[in-house]
Formats: structure tokens, sequence, C-alpha cells
């Protein structure tokens, strides 16, 4: 059964689109998601060493600055072949050169590498602070097993989506529906957690 939240809206702590689409349709109507935008010019810098204080810090940086309860998802993509990289640096895997770059950098490292050694998993970590010295933070984690393709398949979602191989719908995870994704993936998984740990389901 679910319960009222002790919040009607929080900062959603990431400048991400693809994530903040796919953060908001998982949290439903259940809370008004506003984007950090409307509060701080300037994104926290991600000094963690692991998803868990990135999502932390992002999740502090954007409560300190709007004064409104905040969420933040770290993730990224941990490939079996490259020893987890790139991981916590999935989205400046390139330096910056944003997907595409990230996608072309990604294929060429693998050029080698055979498709039984091609396994690989997305991580997410959520983080909800209720303010920004909230000294109990909730922090789930979703995994999501798949390999990495040779060439890219499908348009949609974001990020290494085109190279993801998803076993279980075979096909690549830009090659699902939205809500198809976001029952299966990382972030589908980790914000389960959450809406169960704040009563939402
Ligand atoms: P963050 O914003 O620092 O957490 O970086 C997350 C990065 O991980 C994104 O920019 C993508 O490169 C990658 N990533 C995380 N989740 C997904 C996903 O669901 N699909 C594709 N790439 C993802």
């Amino acid at each position: 059964m679910s319960k009222a939240l002790p919040f009607r809206q929080l900062v959603l702590a990431s400048g991400n689109r693809g994530k903040l689409a796919e953060l908001q349709s998982m949290l439903g109507d259940a809370v008004k998601v506003l984007p950090q935008s409307q509060f701080l010019s300037e994104e926290a810098e991600e000094t963690g060493l692991t998803f868990i204080e990135n999502a932390i810090l992002k999740a502090r940086h954007a409560a300190h600055a709007s004064g409104l309860p905040a969420l933040a998802d770290d993730s990224g993509l941990a490939v079996d072949a490259l020893g987890g990289a790139p991981g916590i640096y999935s989205a400046r895997y390139a330096g910056g050169g944003g997907d595409a770059a990230n996608n072309a950098k990604l294929l060429e490292a693998l050029a080698d590498v055979p498709d039984a050694q091609r396994g690989a998993r997305f991580i997410s970590v959520v983080a909800l602070l209720m303010h920004a010295d909230d000294p109990t933070p909730i922090v789930c984690e979703g995994a999501w097993h798949g390999r990495i393709l040779t060439e890219p398949r499908g348009s949609n979602g974001f990020g290494y989506d085109p190279l993801f191989w998803v076993p279980e719908t075979e096909c690549s995870s830009a090659e699902l529906a939205a809500d198809q994704k976001n029952r299966l993936s990382h972030r589908g998984r980790a914000m389960a957690q959450l809406r169960s740990r704040l009563g939402l389901s």
C-alpha cells in the first residue's frame, strides 16, 4: 500500500536530459521533480572515487542550492575486459566529447575482444537527501548485465545504450521503448528500491 511522502517536490541533481526523463517517469505523480538548473548554474564536481560518494555529493550540492530534498543518480558502465572501466568516468570517458565520442572510444578499446569476453554491466546508485546536512541519506543501487556490441544499434535512450546488448530482450538497450528500458535497467532497479523505501510501492 502506498503512503504519503513527507515532501511534495524535490530537486533532481542532474543536467543529463536522458537521465532526467527516466527518473521523472519512474517517480510518477507522487512527487513533482524540479531540475537543478532552476536553482544553480554550476553542477557539483564529481570528486568521489565511487558511485555512492558521487551520488551523495551531487544530491547535497542540489539540496544546498535549492533548500529542497534532492535526488541524484550516479551511474556508469563497467566493462569486464577493461577491468571495470569506464566506471565512474563513463560520462567523460573520451574527455568531454559526449556520447558519440565515448561510444567510439569504447568500440576502439574492445576492437580485438571476442564476443564471449564482451560482458559489461550498467550500475546506478541513487541517493536521496532530505536536506543538505542530512546525515542519513537513502542510498539504493541497481545493476543491469549485458554485453558490448561491435557496432551501434537503435536510437532510443542515451549514452552507451546503442552498444549495450540486453540478453533478456535480445536487442540493444537503444532498441527498447522507454517503459521497457525503465522496467529492466540499472536505474529502474535502483528506483524500485527507493520507491519501496519511501513506501510508494
Ligand atoms: P553521471 O551523470 O556522472 O552519472 O554519468 C553517467 C554516464 O554513464 C552517462 O553519461 C552515460 O555515459 C553512462 N550511462 C549511465 N546510465 C546509462 C544508461 O541508462 N544508458 C546509457 N548510458 C548510461
